[in-house]
């Protein structure tokens, strides 16, 4: 696609979840942006994903969230079965809604609801630069031409270049990694509507359903030596799913073994998970002039509570919610110089970025803590994460409880 110089409102980058939901929620608020995509589709990679209430509330509030309910079947609660001991712990979700979509049905379903025009494709932003006479951001994209934005909000993932422009620092990996898939049973599976998880010595399987014919299931390995270098993880799907079969033959249930086996091979993928330190999130500056950062850019986490997804829909309420007023007082005012209405949507990014960050911290401290739980980390500091996890996150739903407020 050829893109001359130009000039926008509201520059969204990166078409993921989050960036589809804040287009759709400034949308909501009567405001057009543009979301710049670097994929040719929109990207639905990963299979499933879990949203609890709290994701269900954000998603009422964009008005998407009776559709996707059809989609998938509401889960009642979590079963965790220790494979070392044969104990099983049950999880309550106390009333709340949870549900595993096919992400391909959550990114749809927002990209539909947009106006026509809104996504563009192929459109990689490659740097942020400040415009030196009139101190607005400059989008430089990959096939040479600009884009001049008086708002810019990357959602561009965990190798934000929005968030390099900032100065956020890059994400860590976790000595962890996840490979995923579904598999269909034509017939029906027999499961039930409940997500179990599999604990064994060095990997976790993860079951839930979608509906009646589609599981989505996952594989947490911890890595060691040279599988630990993030750029050696496979991209090939038959790969991926003879390593995770190996890796967990002999000490699965053949249940889960077969359920994998059996998987739809392009669904199967393999991540290396990733995170911004709990510490980080509490101090780090999340805004530059007109520029924000929201989605994994700010604070990607382990997946091991499934809310990643759930809070970069979170931060677009809020973004759209804090970024209205500043719009609406601005609507006429021509492109200038440093003028007030700069100020005005720098004063709303810190409202946003201030009402999401002790969220993020305590979302981004119990995935932190569950990611050295899950790895190699040593007994000592294992010991310690168990007493801060007793302590500070006993109440093991409470991240679902959060409402990110009216749109
Ligand atoms: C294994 C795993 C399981 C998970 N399970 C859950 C779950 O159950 N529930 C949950 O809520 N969350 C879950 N998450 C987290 C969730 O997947 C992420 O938080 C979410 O996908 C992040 O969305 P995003 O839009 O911020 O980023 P992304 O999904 O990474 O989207 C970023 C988009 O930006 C585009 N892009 C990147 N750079 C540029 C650029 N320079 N220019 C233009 N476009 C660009 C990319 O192509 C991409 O489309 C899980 C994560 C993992 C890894």
């Amino acid at each position: 696609m050829e893109i001359g110089d130009e000039e926008l409102g509201i520059a969204i980058v990166g078409g993921g979840i989050c960036g589809l939901a804040t287009a759709l929620a400034l949308h909501r608020k009567g405001f057009t942006s543009v979301v710049l995509e670097r994929s040719e589709s929109l990207r639905a990679t990963g299979g499933g994903i879990t949203i609890r209430a709290n994701g269900w509330r954000a998603l009422d509030e964009l008005g998407v969230a009776s559709k996707l309910r059809q989609t998938a079947l509401p889960l009642q609660g979590a079963r965790d079965i220790y494979l070392h001991n044969g104990k099983q712990q049950k999880i309550s979700y106390g009333g709340g809604e949870a549900r595993c979509l096919k992400r391909s049905d959550l990114i749809t379903t927002l990209a539909e609801s947009l106006p026509v025009g809104t996504i563009r494709l192929g459109c990689q932003a490659i740097s942020v630069k400040l415009d030196s006479l009139t101190s607005y951001p400059t989008l430089q994209l990959h096939n040479g031409s600009t884009i001049k934005a008086k708002v810019v909000i990357g959602c561009d993932g965990t190798k934000s270049v929005v968030a390099d422009f900032i100065g956020v620092k890059p994400s860590k990996p976790f000595m962890l990694s996840e490979v995923r898939g579904f598999t269909v049973y034509a017939d029906g599976h027999n499961f039930g509507n409940e997500f179990v998880q599999v604990k064994g010595d060095k990997n976790t399987i993860g079951r839930l359903p979608v509906h009646e014919n589609l599981v989505y299931w996952f594989v947490t390995h911890q890595v060691h030596g040279r599988q630990a270098d993030p750029s050696k993880v496979s991209k090939d799907p038959e790969l991926i799913r003879q390593f995770t079969l190996q890796s967990i033959l002999e000490e699965f249930p053949s249940e889960m073994v077969d359920m994998i086996r059996k998987s739809e091979l392009e669904s199967v993928s393999q991540v290396r998970l990733r995170y911004r330190p709990p510490w980080e999130i509490l101090v780090q500056n999340f805004r530059k002039g007109s520029v924000t950062v929201a989605g994994d850019a700010m604070h990607v986490m382990g997946p091991f509570i499934g809310q990643g997804g759930a809070a970069g829909i979170e931060d677009a309420i809020v973004i759209a919610r804090s970024l209205a007023p500043a719009l609406a007082k601005n609507h006429y005012k021509k492109w200038s110089g440093r003028n007030g209405m700069m100020v005005e949507v720098g004063e709303a990014f810190d409202k946003y970025v201030k009402e999401r960050r002790m969220r993020l911290v305590m979302l981004s401290t119990q995935t932190y803590l569950l990611g050295l739980l899950q790895q190699d980390s040593g007994s000592m500091l294992k010991f310690v994460c168990l007493i801060l996890m007793a302590t500070l996150f006993s109440d093991v739903i409470r991240h679902t409880r959060y409402d990110c407020g009216r749109l």
